[in-house]
């Protein structure tokens, strides 16, 4: 690629030199001319001396003797032959006498030359075409040589022969100068092509560096200025390599915190355009993962209580809030905090929103078992407190004193039971319990709690019928497994109506041992059904608490089979009704 900088160094390169060549060539030409014509000038001027001086002695000029001069002729011709010259003798009064030109013109004007000839002076003349020089033959006697003229010598020549040489040097001078002319021609082009590739280089690869191809680099060659401004090129694309590369590292560490972070984050422009949103913020405030960026949060979230958050700040003010009223139930916690420029113009706004929902579940359920447990210690003790006093104010030396204290007692057991099922409870969720697991034989446990529990069945008038499928060991903690079937088979004896029958199943599924008890009690409504775990749930309490019972018994139950690693359920059919089960992992496995 030659650039036109290439093709603006060839012209100077060429202009320079047609100048200097024709400046050179003129003052040539002038010099060669000069000198041809002098040296011309200089031999015509030696050939009329000659003839002059060669003129014979004691001869006169107006009626020569044809035999004395005829050798003098003779000479005249000779020399005019050799020289190429003219050579004419005139007389005193300027008449041809003689003429190696041929025919004599006899009137020719008496040319000024002629007349400084006459006069005693040799002078130069000519015309455009010829050169002349006139000289005066001086009087020669027997005595000597006089002053007084009696002719004059005229020898001209053309200037043809001079025009001839002229031309044939500036001939040569045009076919040198043409030559030199293509040379140096080719020469610029060399030059200026070596002397621009750089540049080019350098242009070629500033446009690929605008481009984004930042590994490209100049070949740093000589060590003149274009060499340093190929260095300081590559110096500058190392440099921009490295900002560039370290804004990229950094922006990508940046996007990966913002998307992996457990927080949304939204980032919205003054105008309210959305700029920047990560992942959690896309299903915190439940949109889809469509193409967001760069339109108005108004349009995207319509009605959404973000808005009004967003309206408080008004883009220039720090704004906090709990988003209230999400479709999906969803608590969400945002924090809106407005950019700044240096000049302190507001850019937008981050507002970074934290999914609280399980949070506020935790302390709502936090809430609800202190005042549940609150509730179950504040009957007993109310009762104890109203015993004791009665004990006090003098009834303790009556009949009834006895009784009093045996309804304290039961009280203060009640209390224990629930103390102590509330610490079972809490180091089975914080797994501080530890369980004694053994491959045990489901089918033996069941029938050994059946017994324990035959007198409370029998009071019911309650049949507790089996079916053993599953014969393999399970892994469980004998205790407790015992306790999870009591409560299940103690539930289901107090709700199945006198008469009808309860029947535990075991069976083998999926490689782990099902136990299934069913009863024929008034079932558990839908809505309930999904609580009966949950800790002092009871679905009549008054009923329960007459029973005796703190809500507890479940929820204690699904903690000893989630610890085991099993799943625990429920399904029901009110009022014909209710299957709890449960699954343990077979022993082997
Ligand atoms: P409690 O020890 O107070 O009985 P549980 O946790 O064992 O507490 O049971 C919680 C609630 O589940 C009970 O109050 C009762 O309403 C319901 N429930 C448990 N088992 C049955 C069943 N077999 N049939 C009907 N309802 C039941």
């Amino acid at each position: 690629m030659f650039r036109k900088i290439g093709w603006e160094l060839t012209l100077s390169y060429v202009m320079v030199i047609v100048f200097s060549v024709a400046i050179l060539g003129i003052f040539l030409l002038n010099f060669v001319e000069g000198y041809f014509t002098g040296n011309a000038r200089q031999d015509l001027y030696r050939q009329a001396q000659l003839v002059a001086e060669g003129w014979p002695r004691n001869v006169s000029l107006r009626e020569p003797a044809p035999n004395e001069i005829r050798f003098f002729w003779g000479m005249v011709e000779r020399l005019s032959h050799q020289t190429g010259s003219r050579i004419r003798i005139l007389s005193d009064r300027g008449a041809p006498v003689y003429d190696t030109g041929g025919e004599m013109e006899p009137d020719v004007p008496i040319l000024p030359e002629v007349k400084s000839a006459l006069s005693g002076t040799a002078m130069a003349g000519g015309s455009k075409a010829s050169l002349a020089q006139a000289y005066p033959i001086f009087e020669k006697g027997p005595s000597g040589d006089g002053r007084a003229v009696i002719g004059v010598v005229y020898v001209s020549r053309s200037r043809i022969y001079l025009s001839q040489i002229l031309s044939h040097v500036r001939s040569q001078f045009y076919l040198g100068f043409s030559i030199s002319m293509l040379l140096s021609l080719l020469l610029a082009l060399f030059f200026s092509h070596y002397i621009t590739k750089p540049i080019v280089e350098i242009t070629r690869e500033a446009d690929n560096i605008a481009q984004g191809r930042l590994d490209k680099r100049v070949r740093a060659g000589s060590r003149n200025e274009i060499g340093v401004l190929s260095s300081k090129f590559n110096m500058m694309a190392d440099a921009l390599q490295k900002t560039l590369n370290e804004l990229t590292e950094e922006k990508n560490k940046l996007s990966v915190i913002l998307k992996e972070m457990a927080g949304g984050v939204l980032v919205i422009e003054s105008g309210g355009g959305i700029v920047m949103v990560n992942k959690i913020a896309y299903r915190i405030l439940g949109i889809r993962q469509e193409d967001i960026l760069g339109r108005n949060v108004n349009t995207v979230l319509p009605g959404h209580p973000l808005l009004r958050l967003l309206e408080d700040s008004d883009f220039s003010r720090e704004a906090h809030g709990a988003l209230e009223d999400l479709p999906d139930g969803t608590a969400v916690d945002a924090h809106v905090t407005p950019l700044f420029t240096d000049e302190g113009k507001p850019l937008g706004v981050v507002v970074i929103l934290n999914d609280v929902t399980q949070f506020r579940r935790l302390d709502r359920m936090k809430t609800e078992f202190v005042s549940n447990v609150s509730h179950e210690l504040k009957t007993p003790l109310a009762s104890i407190k109203g015993l004791a006093e009665l004990l006090l104010d003098g009834a303790l030396k009556e009949e009834k004193a006895s009784e009093f204290l045996e309804s304290i007692n039961r009280e203060v057991d009640r209390l224990t039971r629930l103390v102590k099922d509330l610490l079972d409870l809490s180091k089975m969720e914080s797994g501080m319990l530890r369980l004694e697991i053994h491959p045990l034989n489901i089918c033996d446990i069941i029938q050994q709690v059946m017994m324990r529990l035959t007198p409370q069945a029998g009071r019911k008038n309650v049949e507790i019928t089996t079916s053993f499928g599953c014969t393999f060991p399970v892994l469980a903690d004998m205790d407790r497994i015992q306790q999870v079937i009591i409560n299940l088979l103690d539930n289901a004896i107090r709700y199945t109506p006198p008469g009808e029958k309860i029947i535990v199943r075991t069976t083998e599924k999926e490689g782990r041992c099902l136990v299934e008890v069913s009863d024929t009690g008034p079932g558990i409504s839908v809505e309930n059904l999904e609580r009966v775990f949950d800790r002092f749930f009871r679905v009549d309490r008054a009923r329960s608490r007459g029973g005796g019972g703190f809500g507890l018994g479940l929820a204690i139950t699904k903690q000893i089979v989630e610890n085991h690693g099993g799943s625990i359920g429920v399904s029901s059919t009110p009022p014909r009704g209710t299957t709890f089960y449960f699954t343990l992992p077979l022993a082997g496995e």
